[in-house]
């Protein structure tokens, strides 16, 4: 049979990309073999797409739906190593035959970073889902917890051998704390204590050279630049030392919701003068979307919050404080720390904590998101302006999360992350959609037109973002080019002045560049 030449062209191109992955493969695995002190059967660790179980492992904890289209870069193939020294022997093997590696451990990157490469193929993916030990110790008041391990399963592990301690980290159970804690990881307790990251103790890496680290190894120029720079820049982390903090037996939970037509633009106003100055025992966020029908639709603001105490004196902090959001006893939940837990993340209620241990995202979507931090309460018109932008589009949302309390007690420069004192609150925007990549473009559209719209009304020079809700937005780094020129433009944005020490640091500890990506800290060139 004669193929037509196209046919023919493309059946060479697979071909020859299929043989190249295998070759990429066969290589890796003998190489890994050769730097391993154990023998193990290496091949049935990788998955590459002829493996069936292939896209079932890609998309498993891949969190935005727009970077497994088929259209989305594929990696030659997936490693999944078993022990520390798996994850050691890659990166070296990685840097020995040339292979772009990302690495992965809960997969919630907002753009893809840990399961998709735009900029350099091939590539191959380090997953770290099966590294997930964690080792609670109540007298010590700390934990030593594994990359691919989620949140929840550490809030899970603490709960089971104490019901007043706990941790300050995200909101969302399924969240790595592998890529989690490196961009700095915030929560319900974070008023109180920090951020996840603040709470860190000590570490062990594998970094550029293929060796493991821990802190007193790596020094403290490395081990401050890993809490809060955003994964994959510094090396692959295997573990944290947490710091255990005390949470009272008894805490209080509750939902208010506003519409416009109660009047949720004066209270929100309210909230920006008072949410960040209140009691640190208090977090309370703000969810605004839109709802309603096709006849009328209005905005939302949910008032969803976190007290470190009994109703009672819940109830005593609100009066002084915020009587505007009138809360009444009715409007109150007591209960323990853990259930408060699953309560914020939006679990129904009676869900027993042990689903923290099924790692799953109730989350999973095509989205696009944007981050801002607040300096300045927003007028009133300007909130109403936002309304109206929020109205335009299908599936909205905005997140609102106090700052104050300990988060302002931090310098800008105690670690990576630099949003601390004088931030009364950071925005998230996001917009979500169900239909694949068919309208993508007319909503990421819409998410940057409201971000220009609110720019009067955030932070600037720079306009600070979040590193952990990675923004491609604001700059790429390009294959062959990364620079230091090119990586301010983001680079400052979330770390402000501390970006310069993280490419000093970059420039020691990784000259070679071999942890990268498209917003990694670039090293100055040699
Ligand atoms: C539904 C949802 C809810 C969220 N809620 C919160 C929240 O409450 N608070 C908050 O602060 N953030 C939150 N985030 C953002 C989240 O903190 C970041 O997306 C974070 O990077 C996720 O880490 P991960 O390990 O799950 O992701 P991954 O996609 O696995 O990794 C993220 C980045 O870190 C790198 N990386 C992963 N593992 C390692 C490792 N072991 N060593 C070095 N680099 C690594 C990856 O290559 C990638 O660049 C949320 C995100 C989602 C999708």
């Amino acid at each position: 049979m004669v193929l037509p030449s196209y046919l023919a062209i493309l059946f060479f191109l697979l071909s020859v990309s299929l043989t190249a992955s295998a070759s990429i493969q066969e290589s890796f695995v003998q190489c890994l073999n050769f730097n391993s002190e154990k023998s193990f059967p290496f091949h049935t660790s990788i998955y590459t797409p002829n493996t069936p179980s292939f896209t079932t492992i890609l998309e498993s904890s891949a969190q935005n739906l727009r970077y497994l289209e088929p259209s989305a870069p594929k990696p030659a193939f997936i490693f999944s190593p078993l022990t520390d020294s798996h994850v050691q022997a890659s990166v070296i093997c990685s840097k020995k035959l040339g292979i772009h590696l990302r690495v992965r451990s809960g997969g919630h990157d907002y753009e893809g970073l840990s399961y998709v490469s735009e900029i350099e193929t091939p590539f191959i993916v380090v997953d770290l889902a099966k590294l997930r030990t964690i080792n609670v110790d109540i007298k010590g008041n700390t934990a030593w917890i594994q990359a691919g391990a989620t949140i929840g399963e550490v809030y899970y592990r603490i709960y089971e051998k104490s019901s007043v301690h706990g941790y300050p980290a995200g909101l969302c159970a399924s969240l790595g704390v592998g890529g989690h804690i490196t961009g700095g990881a915030y929560g319900s307790l974070m008023r109180k204590y920090g951020l996840g990251a603040d709470n860190v103790l000590d570490a062990r890496i594998v970094d550029a050279n293929g060796r493991i680290l821990d802190r007193a190894a790596m020094g403290e120029d490395l081990f401050w630049a890993i809490r809060g720079s955003g994964g994959g820049s510094f090396g692959v982390l295997l573990w944290w030392k947490i710091k255990l903090v005390p949470v009272p037996p008894t805490v209080t939970v509750f939902t208010v919701t506003k519409t416009l037509e109660q009047g949720a633009t004066k209270l929100l106003h309210r909230w920006q003068e008072v949410a960040p100055f209140i009691d640190d025992n208090l977090f309370i966020r703000v969810i605004i979307q839109p709802a309603g029908n096709k006849t009328h639709r209005t905005i939302t603001t949910t008032y969803n919050a976190l007290f470190l105490g009994e109703a009672r004196a819940l109830l005593q902090v609100a009066k002084t404080s915020f009587p505007e959001l009138g809360l009444t006893r009715k409007d109150l939940l007591e209960t323990s720390w853990i259930k408060s837990v699953l309560y914020i993340a939006g679990y129904p209620n009676n869900t027993p904590p042990e689903v923290l241990l099924k790692g799953k995202s109730t989350f999973k979507n095509y989205f696009k998101a944007k981050s801002d931090f607040v300096r300045e309460p927003i007028p009133e018109p300007g909130l109403e302006g936002l309304w109206l932008r929020l109205l335009a589009e299908d599936s909205p949302l905005m997140i609102w999360n106090p700052y104050g309390g300990r988060m302002s007690q931090f310098s800008e420069s105690d670690i990576p992350f630099p949003h601390r004192n004088g931030t009364l609150y950071k925005i998230q925007y996001l917009t979500l959609w169900q239909d694949a990549d068919i309208n993508a473009a007319k909503h990421i559209d819409w998410i940057r037109k409201v971000y220009n719209y609110m720019t009067p009304y955030v932070s600037k020079f720079p306009r600070e973002a979040y590193v952990n809700y990675r923004d491609l937005d604001l700059g790429v780094n390009t294959k062959n080019s990364t620079n230091y020129i090119q990586a301010s433009s983001w680079g400052h944005r979330y770390f402000k002045d501390n970006f310069d020490r993280l490419v000093k640091i970059k420039t020691k500890v990784d000259p070679e560049n071999v942890f990268r990506h498209e917003q990694s800290i670039p090293p100055l060139p040699l």
